[in-house]
């Protein structure tokens, strides 16, 4: 096997072992990227030269025979709403253009700690308002496993470099489905944590209630690892819970499923979805019960009939909110204009896109009197609503299996423009998010076309280490994703 096909464990397994360098596997990645990103545009910032100067420096530490860290010289890539020190943060927006932080986000800390080296800043839907990763101020990222097609969004540069090879693992955030549907869109695993296991600080919010640092990888064991290294305490976010994490790669070694309680979600009919997914999804059932778990249907009424209303109405007031602070002085783009107010709109009506700038609006909207006790009071009573069904379920079971996403990958350009298609894209996503859960992309494999398919694995908040055990005994029967050679389907090799 490449450099480039190794997981993360794999990668640092074999520098300890210095099979190769750290630097080595730092050239491997952009040699990919080198080869790939004018076709693919998954990245906004790249950092060669520093990744190459840690790189050395964490050799050096090895042949003192330090310990480095857990991923030792194993390069990583963050989505650019992460604060990097000195490094530009676009978001993907005008208004954060040429902006530096001053600090490193908490989870970067964490992974620089960890010996990871930083490659690359992703491309992501402005500040990850998005399902397509098309609204980007560097234009859109294409999926490498069809270049004709979206690679999902919000956090779709971080999944395609997964996919592509230009690093085993890849940070993004998930608010409402950015890890979990660009991981199913380009055939990879990706876990959204339960919310208030990873620190928040230092990334930029869309919707806080709602935000959640998430690993994108090519295993299940990656991904587990890499929980190890963000799920802990932090002072700086106070909805990092600070209760004692369980060793999360403890859970890979769940040997079958006996004992174990799974329901499947029944409440769609095959024609209200893709085939392909709605069979992907009974597969994945049949192997729960194959490696000896009890497999029931499930409904989820609440959930699947009112979440994407629930979570637009709650995750637009949150961004309104969340948002006002770009107002030309504090932060980056400043473009003036006769009085205070004249700034303001001359500023933010010049660099915010379309998308967010319908989401402020809205946003705002929702919150103002008469529309707050109609739209906002309402929706968080739908929460709780939600909540009890999920505990409902938990009652039960101990996890349960969702599609991902009700479509495959689109063709680029065909739902940008109709945002309420796209809202609808996020029905098995947000439930999940608003009920605070951990929900796990599995790639399932891929359709006669060649399109990757997923199921979405659910657990208990907390039950992060369930979603993960389940998961691992479904990858060993079903095989873990590889890396591909971008292209476009049908193209001669
Ligand atoms: N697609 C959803 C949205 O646009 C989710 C985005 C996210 O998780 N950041 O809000």
């Amino acid at each position: 096997m490449q450099i480039h096909e190794l997981t993360a464990v794999e990668t640092a397994k074999a520098i300890k072992e210095k099979k190769f360098s750290s630097v080595e596997a730092v050239k491997a990645g952009f040699e990919r990227i080198s080869k790939y990103e004018g076709h693919v545009g998954a990245l906004i910032t790249t950092l060669e030269e520093e990744a190459l100067r840690k790189a050395s420096e964490i050799d050096s530490r090895l042949a003192r025979g330090e310990d480095a860290g857990p991923l030792a010289g194993v390069p990583y890539i963050v989505k650019d709403n992460f604060c990097t020190h000195g490094i530009r943060t676009t978001c993907s927006s005008r208004i954060l253009e040429n902006w530096k932080p001053t600090y490193n986000a908490s989870p970067v800390n964490y992974m620089n700690d960890a010996g990871a080296i930083l490659m690359a800043k992703a491309n992501l839907d402005e500040f990850a308002m998005g399902s397509s990763t098309e609204n980007s101020i560097i234009g859109p990222t294409k999926n490498p496993r069809d270049l004709r097609r979206v690679p999902g969004g919000s956090s779709g540069g971080s999944a395609a470099a997964v996919a592509a090879g230009y690093v085993p693992v890849a940070l993004g955030t998930d608010t409402g489905g950015s890890v979990r549907q660009p991981a199913a869109f380009c055939g990879i695993q990706g876990l959204k944590p339960s919310y208030g296991e990873v620190s928040r600080y230092g990334i930029i919010a869309y919707c806080s209630a709602l935000d959640q640092v998430s690993p994108l990888a090519r295993s299940v064991e990656d991904l587990a690892v890499a929980m190890e290294i963000l799920a802990r305490a932090d002072s700086s976010d106070t909805t990092c819970d600070g209760y004692d994490r369980p060793k999360f790669s403890g859970a890979l070694s769940t040997e079958n499923l006996k004992g174990c309680r799974i329901g499947v979600f029944a409440g769609f009919e095959a024609s209200q979805m893709d085939p392909d997914l709605y069979g992907a999804l009974s597969k994945a059932g049949d192997m729960c019960r194959e490696a000896g778990a009890a497999v029931e249907p499930i409904d989820l009424p609440i959930a699947v009939k009112y979440g994407v209303a629930t979570y637009y109405v709650t995750a637009l007031a949150d961004a309104s909110s969340k948002l006002g602070c770009y107002d030309g002085i504090r932060y980056g783009t400043h473009i003036d204009g006769p009085t205070l107010a004249d700034m303001y709109a001359n500023t933010r009506t010049a660099s915010f896109g379309e998308e967010v700038r319908r989401r402020i609006i809205l946003g705002t909207c929702l919150l103002t009197e008469g529309f707050y006790q109609n739209y906002y009071g309402p929706a968080l009573k739908v929460r709780t609503k939600m909540t009890e069904e999920f505990d409902g379920i938990f009652e039960k079971y101990d996890a349960y299996l969702l599609p991902t996403t009700p479509s495959l990958p689109y063709l680029l350009g065909t739902k940008e423009t109709d945002p309420n298609r796209m809202y609808l894209g996020d029905v098995f996503t947000v439930p999940i998010s608003l009920g605070g859960l951990p929900g796990l992309n599995l790639s399932m494999g891929f359709n006669g076309d060649g399109l990757p398919l997923s199921v979405q694995i659910v657990g208990p908040r907390y039950g992060d280490s369930k979603v993960l055990g389940v998961a691992s005994v479904l990858e060993r029967m079903i095989g873990r994703p590889r890396v591909c050679d971008p292209r476009a389907l049908g193209e001669v090799a």
